[in-house]
């Protein structure tokens, strides 16, 4: 198979919000820069945000604040020093995307409107309607265009080229034709966005299936935190689709069958605005006990109602549309049914402030950087605020786009080889002529069932076992996978199987990662060990993984600060 050989300065994998700002601040340091993204950059899941973005800067709110609600809202897994980061540099960076162009809405008097979120003590989030993320990606996928970077868009990476401690290009190919290409790099920067898709129940877009953390994996260099996957409280019933926590923000109230306003009872402070971990393990709770409402008992009710019909239609338009769509249920003149869904992923490739991904606890990895939803820096811990995480993946990849610009040029470009290339084509050519008898969609859905069922918001060491020898099950299965599609052209069915091995990989370190923490923290909750303990486990896991699969665990201190451990209530 013939291969074609691009050079850049400055490769980005992701053309999210990550990716984009990144791009930007490289192209416009006069960097040769490419990003490369499997779909067109504003199809990217950035583009799906709808509730807002933090910033602390109105009267009543200070970054100070904002930084305790994080540490708090992270059950103390957070790195208070990239905490302070994310907090302090908020405020310009709003202001920064405003000025090119991002219309946020407004009060009566002009300034940019903020609404509450949950496990936050001031209305922080800037928002454009229901729609601020697809607000902000087009501003800065325009911006990016504008200054001249190079989209490569509909390829799909496969590959990193990483030898001798260093990172030096990508394997990839073109999805409309198949073409194969070496892109040697001086640096290359993953921004991969989220990986939730290996959860039945939830809220990400087909193309969250993890290829960056799984590529990353398979060359020894480790994945941290990855136990901790957020279940968002609001999911459509049934599919998960989101409905942000902009309708809670704005006002809106969780009834189970009998009536009640059951957040009374388990956080009798912030009631539905606690943490999203706190009112998912509530709404589940209920359903669990028999107060689910819905044809399948499966879900409770979300009622905003009496917000009226002037308030939906200006804010929360876009989720009324979805509710209509999806459960035929107008929010304008009646409740809707939701039940909680995975939706954030606090883990991931672990890196610096700056950006610079880890090859263990002290070393890093020369020419190699990640930031966005795909990268753990690590500024949710344990459990994620609504609306840090735009913030993060805007802020940290034009940060992290920074460093790169001062690095780049002390980095000497590396040529590969054809034969750096060979595992990514002996893959694909594997995938495309192995007659085996088991489907990817088959295999996909065995996944999805077992991941929600045992490795969901509730897990002890049974169900996580369980899970545990599903993943290794499936991992064999799928090396007797066929595919029936053998064209070059749009080979969807090919895409999806190199996705789900991915799928697979990522998988077994969020069970694996899960069994060995045995304590609840944050979005990871144990039936069997339901309470934190800073004495054994506040560090962050470090999980790497071996040819076979299998993964080694080891722990990395977590980064202290001004905010003193607290038992965390609402
Ligand atoms: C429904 C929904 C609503 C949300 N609402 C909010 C909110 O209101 N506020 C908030 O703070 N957060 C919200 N989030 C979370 C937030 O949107 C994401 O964490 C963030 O946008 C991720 O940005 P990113 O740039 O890291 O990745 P993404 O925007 O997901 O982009 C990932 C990119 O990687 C590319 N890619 C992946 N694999 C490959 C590959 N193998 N080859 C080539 N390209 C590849 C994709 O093409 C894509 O361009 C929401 C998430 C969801 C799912």
């Amino acid at each position: 198979m013939s291969i074609s050989i691009y050079t850049y300065d400055a490769i980005i994998v992701g053309s999210g919000l990550a990716g984009c700002a990144a791009a930007r601040e490289l192209q416009n340091a006069g960097k040769k820069v490419a990003v490369i993204t499997k779909l067109h950059p504003l199809r990217s899941h950035s583009g799906a945000a709808q509730g807002g973005v933090n910033a602390a800067f109105s009267d009543e709110d200070s970054v100070e604040l904002h930084e305790y609600d994080t540490v708090k809202g992270s059950d103390y897994l957070a790195d208070q020093d990239a905490v302070e980061f994310l907090c302090k540099n908020a405020p310009e960076t709003i202001r920064w995307i405003e000025k090119m162009g991002a219309a946020f809405s407004r009060t009566p008097d002009g300034k940019i409107a903020q609404r509450p979120f949950g496990g936050q003590s001031s209305p922080r989030a800037c928002y454009a309607k229901d729609r601020t993320g697809l607000t902000l990606l087009q501003t800065i996928y325009e911006q990016a265009y504008r200054v001249g970077v190079k989209f490569w868009d509909e390829w799909y990476v496969a590959d990193l080229i990483y030898k001798d401690g260093k990172v030096s290009g990508v394997i990839a190919f073109n999805i409309r034709d198949m073409e194969m290409a070496i892109f040697n790099s001086k640096s290359v920067m993953f921004a991969t966005g989220g990986y939730a898709r290996s959860f039945k129940i939830n809220s990400n877009a087909h193309a969250n299936t993890g290829d960056g953390l799984s590529i990353v994996a398979r060359h020894g260099l480790p994945l941290e935190d990855m136990e901790f996957v957020q279940f968002h409280p609001s999911g459509l019933s049934g599919n998960g689709v989101l409905i942000s926590e902009a309708a809670r923000g704005e006002g809106g109230k969780l009834f189970n069958s009998e009536g009640e306003r059951f957040m009374e009872r388990y956080a009798p402070n912030a009631l539905e605005l606690a943490s999203r971990d706190v009112v998912s393990r509530a709404i589940l709770n209920e359903i669990r006990e028999g107060r689910g409402v819905g044809p399948r008992k499966d879900a409770v009710f979300i009622d905003v109602t009496h917000l009226g019909k002037d308030l939906i239609m200006e804010r929360l338009p876009e989720l009324r549309e979805l509710a209509i769509t999806f459960l035929g249920l107008d929010m304008i003149k009646e409740p809707i049914l939701i039940s909680a869904t995975a939706h954030y992923s606090m883990g991931g490739i672990p890196v610096n402030i700056a950006g610079n991904v880890r090859k263990n606890n002290t070393e890093f990895v020369e020419g190699f950087y990640a930031a966005g939803e795909c990268s753990c820096v690590s500024v949710h811990g344990a459990n994620r605020l609504g609306a840090n995480s735009v913030l993060e993946a805007l802020l940290f990849g034009r940060y992290v786009g920074k460093t790169m610009v001062k690095e780049v040029d002390n980095i000497e470009l590396r040529v590969a080889t054809k034969e750096d290339a060979n595992t990514a084509l002996a893959e694909i050519d594997f995938m495309l002529n192995n007659n085996g008898n088991e489907t990817v969609p088959v295999l996909r859905e065995e996944l999805q069932q077992c991941m929600t069922a045992n490795a969901g918001a509730f897990r002890t060491n049974d169900t996580l076992e369980i899970a545990v020898a599903k993943v290794k099950e499936l991992r064999k299965r799928f090396r007797n996978i066929r595919i029936k599609d053998k064209s070059n052209i749009f080979n969807t069915e090919l895409q999806e199987a190199i996705e789900f091995g991915h799928m697979i990989d990522y998988s077994r370190f969020i069970v694996e990662s899960a069994i060995a923490r045995k304590e609840s923290r944050g979005a990871h909750f144990r039936e069997d060990f339901d309470t934190r303990d800073d004495e054994n486990f506040l560090k962050h896991t470090m999980g790497y993984m071996n040819d076979n699969g299998d993964i080694s665990l080891d722990y990395m201190d977590v980064t202290l600060g001004k905010h003193e451990l607290k038992a965390r209530t609402y």
